[in-house]
């Protein structure tokens, strides 16, 4: 077993994206035995430890039958409409399936600009990391609504990726109709050989797919960029096929199941160069002596109590350097507040936070995994 399908069987938390192939009978309506499956399945993850994300398409098929329409429609706006029907018909059928192992699920539907805006990342990251304490499986859909991405081009691979790096996902697991990547065309060669293994984002693999029709929607070469982007947080990626039974299963005992594509970096690394590439820096927190003590030798996250002087004008999300009160750049971070809050709750602890703001939307006014010491 490689080094790499070891650290899977020791994952601590996935998001596992199904496609509407996957769900549906051939486009049109849910398949809800099939449904039951990979929720058992899911459950068998969490029996042994692994908290889930589902990124599930099936909306549009599952709308397309509620509606009576006799085959998908061309018109984008009616794609949407179909969605917004189905989605009741999905979610409901996800609640019932996971009812039955006496486990709540959640929607959430997104769009790409949710999680590039700074602040609505950081809601959407903390909404979905409370779901995961509260034992809760989040599925996620992309808002058909508002948005086309997925419709139009991806089936949700890329909603995933970007899913896996909202919640520093261990793994994405990517299930489709085929058992990987392979170095030829399989249906052209019966000698092509499934690639058990390589690097997310290694240009050389998109020639092995670079056909006409791979961009449709949730083709190979939609997933290799997917791959690439969940490599932005240290996540690796496995395509695998939907249709081998327990694939999900086999994944975590470490089998050499799909393709696995591995990041550059490790989690806390990615995390980091990415941080320290955000050259946008919109506010400056000086702090004192204990709290820069406690982020630079404890590790910790920075909390209102130790902030001393707030310069600039920022939002939340945005990214502030935080000072000694010498000057000395000690870290950089996203902030869980704004500047004018800031100003208000700098000097006491984090449990007066509510009042003096009249809400409180985390105790940290930045959290450690969002703060790099310089
Ligand atoms: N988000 C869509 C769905 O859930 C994407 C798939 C499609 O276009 O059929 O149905």
């Amino acid at each position: 077993m490689s080094a790499e399908r070891i650290k899977i069987t020791k994952s601590r938390r996935w998001v596992i994206k199904l496609g509407s192939s996957l769900l549906t009978s051939n486009g049109c309506g849910l398949k809800a035995d099939t449904l039951q499956v990979w929720v058992s399945q899911i459950m068998q993850l969490r029996e042994q430890g692994i908290d889930t994300v589902v990124v599930s398409s099936g909306a549009v098929a599952e709308g397309i039958s509620r509606l009576g329409l006799k085959q998908r429609p061309h018109e984008l706006h009616k794609l949407q409409a179909a969605a917004a029907v189905g989605q009741m018909g999905l979610i409901q059928a996800y609640e019932n399936c996971f009812q039955k192992f006496g486990v709540h699920t959640a929607q959430i539907l997104l769009t790409h600009e949710d999680i590039s805006n700074r602040n609505r990342y950081l809601n959407a990251r903390s909404t979905l990391r409370t779901l995961l304490d509260f034992k809760v499986v989040p599925i996620i859909n992309e808002n058909d609504s508002v948005a086309t991405d997925e419709i139009r081009f991806g089936d949700n691979d890329t909603l995933a990726a970007l899913v896996a790096n909202l919640v520093e996902a261990d793994l994405l697991v990517l299930l489709t109709d085929q058992s990987g990547l392979f170095d030829e065309d399989p249906r052209r060669n019966s000698h092509a050989k499934l690639i058990q293994q390589a690097r997310a984002g290694d240009r050389s693999l998109e020639k092995l797919v670079g056909e006409v029709g791979t961009w449709g929607r949730g083709g190979m070469l939609t997933k290799l960029r997917a791959a690439e982007t969940a490599a932005k947080s240290g996540t690796p990626t496995i395509i695998a096929s939907g249709m081998e039974p327990d694939v999900l299963t086999r994944i975590v005992s470490g089998a050499e199941v799909g393709t696995l594509l591995t990041p550059e970096f490790g989690q806390v690394v990615a995390r980091k160069q990415w941080l320290a590439g955000q050259s946008r820096v919109s506010g400056l927190l000086t702090l004192d002596t204990g709290a820069v003590r406690v982020i630079r030798e404890g590790g910790k996250s920075l909390l209102a109590v130790g902030v001393k002087a707030v310069d600039g004008s920022f939002r939340r999300g945005e990214i502030v350097l935080c000072q000694d009160t010498e000057g000395n750049e000690v870290a950089r971070g996203l902030v869980n507040y704004s500047a004018d809050e800031t100003r208000t709750i700098m000097g006491h602890a984090s449990n007066k936070i509510e009042s003096l703001l009249g809400y409180i939307d985390d105790e940290e006014l930045i959290h450690r995994d969002n703060l790099i010491l310089v």
